[in-house]
Order: C-alpha cells, then sequence, then structure tokens
C-alpha cells in the first residue's frame, strides 16, 4: 500500500513538540502539512515569524511561508491533526476534532486513561489500536483520538515490554532523569537549573503518569465476541486489561537539552541473569503489522554494552531518534535485575510516536 500524501495539520506547531513535528514531516512518504496551526498570539503570521525555531536541523522550507491558522476544525481541511497542546486546552479541542471527523494523534494526556482510547507504542502494543471501533461506536464520532504515552514512560515500557515476555515483570522502580525540552518553550528558567536537579518534573502528575501508563500499555486488549445487546447502552466488546505490575517512580528534571534517561531495577516472576535479559532486549523485534512503516524505529531497542552507555548527548539520535537505548544490565541485590534507558524525548517521546502511530491508522485502514 502507497498511501500518498495524505493532508495533515499539526496544533501546537509553534512549541517543542510541534517544531518536531514539522520537522519529522518534511518529506514524510505519506503525510503532507497542508495547516499549521497555534494559538491567537500566532495566528495570521508566517511560521517563520511567529515560530521561534529551537531545533538544531533548518527550519524546512515548506513550513517558512505557511500561514498560521486557529485551532479550530472549521480552519482546516485534512483527515489527520497531529496535536502538541497542552492538556487543559486539549481536552477541549480534540473531540471536536474528533467528532468533525479527524483522526487526532495526540501528545497531551487528556485523554490517555479514556477506556475506548489508545495509549499506543506501535512497537510493543499495535492490537490496541483496534480500541478506536469501540471508540467510534461509542462516542458517535467518525474521527477519533489515538494518544501517545508520556515521554518518560515511553522507553521504560519498550524495555519492559520485552521483558514482560520472556520473564514476567512484577513490580518495577524507577528514577528519571528528564531533559529540558519535555519542559516545552522557553521551559524551566536557567536560573533554576543550571548547576542543578529539579526532584519534582511538571509541577506534579508526572510521577503518576509513569506508574499508570506503562501498565496500560503492557495490557493485553481483550475482545469478547458477545452480540450487541438491546440494552440502551450496551457494553463495550473490548478492552485492555491492566498489566498487573507494581510501579514507584521519581521523576527529575536535569540540565540536559534532548533525551530522558530512567534508571529502572526489576522483579520477575521467572528471575534470569543479566546475559539472558540483554539477549532477549536484543532479540526484540515489533510487532509484523508495525515493524515495516515510514516510522518504525530500527532497530527497536539497541543494548549498549560499554559500562557507562547510554548516554544522552551520544545514544539520542539512535534510530534516528526512534530507537530505545538500553545499557547497565546487571544483578540488582534488592529486586531482580536492574538497567538504564534512555529515549528521545521530543521524537520517540512525542512527536515521531504520533507519527507512527497515524501511519499503524493508515496501515490498518482505520483511517
Ligand atoms: P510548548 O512548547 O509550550 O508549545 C505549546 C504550543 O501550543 C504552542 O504552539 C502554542 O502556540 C500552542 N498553544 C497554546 N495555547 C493554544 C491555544 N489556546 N490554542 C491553540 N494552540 C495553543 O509545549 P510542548 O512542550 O511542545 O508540549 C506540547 C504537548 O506535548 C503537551 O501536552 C506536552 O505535555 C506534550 N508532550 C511534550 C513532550 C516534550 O518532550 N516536550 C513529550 C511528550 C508529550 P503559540 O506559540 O502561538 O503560543
Amino acid at each position: 500500500m502507497s498511501p500518498s500524501q495524505i493532508p495533515v495539520a499539526v496544533l501546537g506547531a509553534t512549541g517543542s513538540v510541534g517544531q518536531r513535528f514539522i520537522s519529522l514531516l518534511d518529506n514524510h512518504p505519506w503525510f503532507k502539512v497542508v495547516a499549521l496551526a497555534a494559538s491567537d498570539r500566532s495566528v495570521g503570521q508566517r511560521y517563520a515569524g511567529a515560530c521561534r525555531w529551537v531545533l538544531n536541523e533548518p527550519m524546512p522550507e515548506y513550513a517558512r511561508e505557511m500561514v498560521v491558522v486557529p485551532a479550530t476544525p472549521e480552519c482546516i481541511d485534512s483527515k489527520i491533526v497531529f496535536s502538541a497542546l497542552h492538556n487543559e486546552i486539549a481536552k477541549d479541542l480534540e473531540p471536536q476534532f474528533a467528532q468533525a471527523g479527524f483522526a487526532v494523534c495526540s501528545n497531551a494526556s487528556s485523554y490517555r486513561r479514556g477506556e475506548d482510547v489508545p495509549l499506543l507504542l506501535p512497537e510493543i502494543n499495535a492490537d490496541h489500536i483496534q480500541l478506536v471501533k469501540i471508540q467510534r461506536e461509542q462516542r458517535g464520532w467518525s474521527g477519533c483520538i489515538l494518544t501517545n504515552p508520556n515521554c518518560t514512560s515511553t522507553g521504560l515500557t519498550i524495555a519492559l515490554k520485552a521483558l514482560d515476555d520472556a520473564f514476567g515483570v512484577k513490580k518495577v522502580f524507577a528514577v528519571s532523569l528528564q531533559a529540558l525540552s519535555g519542559a516545552g518553550y522557553p521551559g524551566v528558567s536557567s536560573l533554576d537549573i543550571i548547576d542543578n536537579v529539579i526532584p519534582n518534573v511538571g509541577n506534579g502528575g508526572e510521577e503518576e503518569k509513569v506508574e499508570w501508563e506503562p501498565r496500560k500499555m503492557l495490557g493485553k486488549y481483550i475482545e469478547t465476541f458477545e452480540p450487541p445487546s438491546s440494552a440502551a447502552s450496551p457494553p463495550p466488546r473490548a478492552r485492555v486489561e491492566l498489566a498487573d505490575i507494581k510501579f514507584s517512580a521519581h521523576t527529575n528534571r536535569v540540565a540536559v537539552m534532548d533525551g530522558h534517561t530512567v534508571c529502572a531495577s526489576v522483579e520477575l516472576s521467572r528471575p534470569t541473569k543479566p546475559e539472558a535479559a540483554e539477549a532477549i532486549l536484543r532479540e526484540y523485534r515489533a510487532p509484523a503489522s508495525a515493524s515495516e512503516l515510514p516510522s518504525s524505529p530500527r532497530p527497536v531497542i539497541d543494548v549498549r554494552s560499554e559500562a557507562d552507555r547510554p548516554q544522552p548527548r551520544l545514544d539520542r539520535l539512535t534510530g534516528k531518534g526512534m530507537t530505545t537505548v538500553v545499557g547497565r544490565l546487571r544483578r540488582d541485590p534488592i529486586l531482580d535485575l536492574k538497567f538504564v534507558v534512555l529515549s528521545h524525548n521530543t521524537i520517540r517521546g512525542a512527536a515521531g510516536g504520533s507519527i507512527y502511530n497515524a501511519e499503524l491508522l493508515v496501515s490498518e485502514n482505520l483511517l
């Protein structure tokens, strides 16, 4: 299948994640950006004038002269909208787009917990995308909302999936070291972060996300084949059963530009040696439906054997920023195994993840 040039738009196009979308969608084989939307501050301006570009790579030519439009369904003519909006704005706007027939691929946390909303990392839970059928049925939308997880949950959950399949994961203790770009632009004040570590990310709520979101993504997608009941509101016929794993997370902001590091210890149902865990992580493959999409990470997991890797500056662009990098696998004297995970927060953890979700939606004929 070659779904050439599906029209797409970016909401929150001038922000930290929005800029990543603009960059990653340049010459995308399936998607063509037809609209860039942001707040009243930017509407009516050329993108190049409205946006303070912070990425290392230059602003793509296609975006420079586009005029920023309001983030409303009436102002946008596309099939997919990529949402890089803050939660409180996304909460109101995203359902309006879904109701108006757009597929919304969201980075916001507003709908991640919805029982009929897929929370997706295609390389581990591509089957959960089928929830959009239930969502459309229950909410009467012709569009839909798909979400990607919090950027700190992303790499951790991908590593846990490989370990859970092989050995069963019972408990996870995780400490994050999160990059500044995760706070958006202008983000954390330089006077707060230089020479410092801030043991509280996003004014709270981050730890709860890291303790809950992996359980949904590692959960089982269950379909029940009962005929629809005649009751006024028939029960959903598919759901995700949360994984029975206990999490404890500490989340910290550190003076790194891009790339979230997570130091994790896990208890396993079938304890194993670090070498066996390392082999399992190296061999992990995405499900067939998610392994050959334009944004599929190649490889899904890269395991570093050096004692001092992964490091954000050296490893965050592995696999064009879509690969999860794991290292320092060793025995944990309290639980069973400990390791370090690195994931690029605005690529795999945000814009790249959303684009990957949209590709899965298209390839599953669910657009
Ligand atoms: P950001 O840099 O602060 O950008 C926010 C964007 O939203 C800007 O384009 C802004 O436009 C726009 N906006 C603000 N108010 C608006 C309104 N009323 N209507 C339409 N657009 C509006 O934020 P960010 O870091 O990119 O984060 C965006 C979302 O992604 C958040 O939900 C965040 O939690 C999530 N996320 C971020 C990361 C990350 O690593 N940064 C990772 C995963 C998820 P103006 O420039 O015109 O004000």
